[in-house]
Parts: structure tokens; C-alpha cells; sequence
């Protein structure tokens, strides 16, 4: 794991890497950078039910895989293994009360905890927002299996070179862990059926064409959306108000049924302390703050002071030192701390080499999943401290027609590390603290 100055410049000139591709980073739509002449989509997607409608459930790496790992899960497979899974184990499901445009509905399950009712539970991972990062939703889903097949037959893990031990297996469950796989169903069905290359949901409220249809899930959530307390500089960076920009906000924060579920998930967990919103390709641990530079000096420059609106986000601008997004020193500790334990395991498992950094450094953002659960607590203070995380899972594929789309041995090589990822946030996190 490397994390230096150098490192995190280097990140600002390697946009390639990142979630977005070069020419989506201005509003622009499609035209990829990915090898357009090839018809290498990667790992194929899954064309039955492994689970048979819910009857079988899954087993990942750690525990000892039985379960075909050939292809990628289809979004009918996900809902099938969520629910073979909590048939064999036993755990509450849950769906959240808002149906997306093609009438899907959003589900997760919750695992573990201490205590009773949803207070229990202090972890979130959230999965596939983004269409086209495929593996995401199969990483969460294997991961639970592997965490409850273990504590049942008291096998520990193995991700490659990273162990753990029945002990740490129940110390995990213990933090309480609400899950929801495919937070972006809608998106994720068209991009498996498709090979498009598709990075948001399907709402075609605002196009005006094919082209211009759906709206950017990270950009949708309720953190500095308004672009007018942007820098007409920066504006363009951070979201767009352009229907056929990839990263175009909505017509208002929180219009969509996706966005709406995860913060559902926020009010009904109100208790939930730790949060990863997990993403492909860049090889990075993200945390807050994604609007500006973190600073701890002064609380009162902050995204709620409109004094500083048209300042913030000016973060490659080195002649500009008027603004830092405050965040207390105790919780900047926290959330780099867990962030830096979480990428050595993810190193160390596979021998590959993830960075960690404050998330503004990869590029500013606004409407993003991991700010909005961060700032919760400053806008009403009765919510809770949430710490949010963008990881974002693997090095892409080039020799793919989108990059996003892993190849079989890069699929695998995501799941050792993401799941070893995951099992050393909830030790982690659990060490750090898990409520007031
Ligand atoms: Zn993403």
C-alpha cells in the first residue's frame, strides 16, 4: 500500500484509473476509451439460477468455495443467494420501500449484532450503484456467505495470504452488518443484457433522446448537489445538470428510488457507524472528505457556510488556500486509521497494491454516497456519526471492451481482496468503536 504525496498527484494525472473514464470527466456520454475492437466483454454473466429461486446458497473463497465461480451473478442470482442464504442461516431480509423505474425492488439482509431490533447492527455495505463495475454485488455476496458458513462450521477464513480465525470471524458478526448487494438494479440488468458499458440507472425523466437517459446515483444524494455553490471552475468536475453527462445529479437530490433506498437504510439502521459504498476500478480506499481538502483547524469553513460556496473544491488549484472541509481530528484519526488497516489486508491478501487517501484528492465531488453519509450529523444532529468509505475494488481491464468488465483471473483476484477488505473493516472498525 502506498500512500504518499506523490502518490496522490500522480492519482489527479491518472484519471484512467478511476470510476470515470478521461472524456466522461466534463459531461461528455460514451464515446469509451475502453479497446472498442474487440468483443472481449470479459467474465461472461451467469444465464440460470445457481441458487434454484433461493433453494441452494452461495459459498465464496474463504470458506472453502463450492459454488461455480465461472461467471459473473445475474441480478436474478443475487435476490436468489440473498435468499438461500438467509433460508440456510436464518437471517432477517429486508426491502426497502421504493420501486425503481422497471418496477424492481431493493433488497438487502442483516447478520450478526449484539442486542436486539435494528439498533444491532453499525455496519453498511453497499453494492453496485454503478452499473458497469461488475463484481461488485458477487464481492458482498460471497463475502456474507463466507462470514456465516465460517461462524456455523468454525472453519476461520483464507483470502490468499490473509487468515483469520474463528475469533475473529464472531467479533466481526458481532459489529451487526446490514447488506445490500445491487443497490442499482435497473442499471445492472441493462448493462449485463447489453455489454454498454452502462454507468447509471434508467430514469428517462430528463432525456430527451437515448442518449441522454438516467441520472449518476453518486451524484444524486444530498451533499453540496446545488451546483450554483460550486466554483464555475470546478462545476463541471464535481456533477453536471446535463441529462447526457454520465455524471449528471437528477432533477433534485434524492429523486431517485435507488438513492432514496440507501438513505432508508441510514434512517431505519440509525445506528449504523461504519459505511462502504464499494466501487471499481481506481485500486483505492476513498474516505471523506470528497469535496475539498480535510482540514482540522478551523470548524466553522465547513459545506454548510455559504460564505465559502465558490471556493470549495478547488483542490488542484495550488494558489488557492482559502478553503478546507473541516473535520474534527479524533474522527479524521478514525476514519484514516480503519481506512489504512483495511488496504494492507487487501494488499496482503493478493500481493497487489491498493492506495488509501482522502477522496477530494482522486477528484472533488458533490452528491456522493460516502459525503452523504459523513455529513448526516452535521445537518441534524440527532442522526448518527456515520464514517464513509468509496472503495474502489481492482485495476480495470484494457484488453476488454470496457474496462470496468474483469477479466476471470482479475474477478477472482477482486473477490480475496475485497472480502479480506471487508473482514478487516468490521475488526477494524469494531476496535475503533462501534457507537458513542
Ligand atoms: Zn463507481
Amino acid at each position: 500500500m502506498k500512500w504518499s504525496k506523490a502518490r496522490r498527484l500522480l492519482c489527479l494525472a491518472e484519471l484512467a484509473s478511476a470510476c470515470l473514464l478521461p472524456e466522461e470527466r466534463e459531461g461528455g456520454h460514451v464515446a469509451r476509451s475502453g479497446n472498442l475492437h474487440t468483443r472481449d466483454n470479459g467474465k461472461a454473466i451467469g444465464t440460470g439460477d445457481r441458487f434454484n429461486g433461493g433453494k441452494l446458497f452461495p459459498r465464496g473463497l474463504g470458506s472453502g468455495n463450492e459454488t461455480d465461480l465461472s461467471t459473473i451473478l445475474n441480478v436474478n442470482e443475487v435476490n436468489s443467494a440473498l435468499q438461500g442464504l438467509a433460508a440456510e442461516y436464518g437471517f432477517e431480509t429486508f426491502t426497502t420501500p421504493y420501486q425503481t423505474y422497471e418496477g424492481a425492488t431493493i433488497s438487502g439482509g442483516k447478520v450478526g449484532g449484539q442486542g436486539t431490533g435494528n439498533d444491532a447492527y453499525h455496519i453498511y455495505l453497499n453494492g453496485a450503484i454503478h452499473a458497469r463495475e461488475r463484481g461488485s454485488s458477487d464481492n458482498i455476496i460471497y463475502f456474507i456467505s463466507d462470514l456465516l458458513y465460517a461462524n456455523k462450521h468454525n472453519t476461520g477464513l483464507s483470502y490468499g495470504s490473509k487468515t483469520y480465525t474463528n475469533a475473529d470471524v464472531v467479533q466481526a458478526l458481532n459489529a451487526g452488518i446490514v447488506f445490500v448487494p445491487l443497490s442499482n438494479p435497473d442499471g445492472v440488468a441493462y448493462d449485463q443484457s447489453t455489454n454498454s458499458c452502462w454507468r447509471k440507472n434508467r430514469n428517462p425523466a430528463a432525456a430527451t433522446s437515448d442518449s441522454t437517459i438516467a441520472i449518476d446515483l453518486n451524484r444524486n444524494f444530498d451533499f453540496v448537489w446545488d451546483l450554483s455553490k460550486w466554483a464555475s471552475s470546478v462545476r463541471s468536475s464535481v456533477a453536471s445538470s446535463s441529462p447526457g453527462s454520465e455524471v449528471y445529479h437528477g432533477a433534485s437530490a434524492f429523486s431517485e428510488p435507488e438513492t432514496k433506498s440507501i438513505k432508508w437504510v441510514m434512517d431505519t439502521f440509525s445506528k449504523i457507524r461504519w459505511f462502504i459504498d464499494l466501487h471499481s476500478y481506481a485500486g483505492d480506499i476513498l474516505y471523506s472528505w470528497g469535496s475539498d481538502t480535510d482540514q482540522t483547524a478551523n470548524p466553522y469553513m465547513n459545506f454548510l457556510n455559504s460564505t465559502y460556496d465558490r471556493v470549495r473544491g478547488r483542490t488542484s488549484d495550488s494558489t488557492t488556500t482559502g478553503y478546507g472541509e473541516y473535520i474534527p481530528q479524533a474522527d479524521l484519526n478514525n476514519i484514516r486509521n480503519v481506512g489504512t488497516q483495511v488496504g494492507k489486508a487487501m494488499d496482503a491478501s493478493t500481493g497487489r497494491s491498493y492506495t488509501v487517501m482522502q477522496s477530494a484528492y482522486l477528484y472533488p465531488t458533490s452528491g456522493a454516497s460516502d459525503d452523504y453519509a459523513f455529513s448526516r450529523h452535521y445537518t441534524d444532529s440527532k442522526l448518527n456519526l456515520i464514517y464513509g468509505y468509496t472503495i474502489e475494488f481492482g485495476f480495470g481491464n484494457n484488453a476488454a471492451s470496457c474496462p470496468f468488465y474483469p477479466s476471470d483471473s482479475q474477478y477472482l483476484l477482486n473477490l480475496q481482496e475485497t472480502n479480506a477488505g471487508f473482514m478487516e473493516f468490521l475488526l477494524a472498525a469494531s476496535r475503533v468503536g462501534l457507537s458513542d
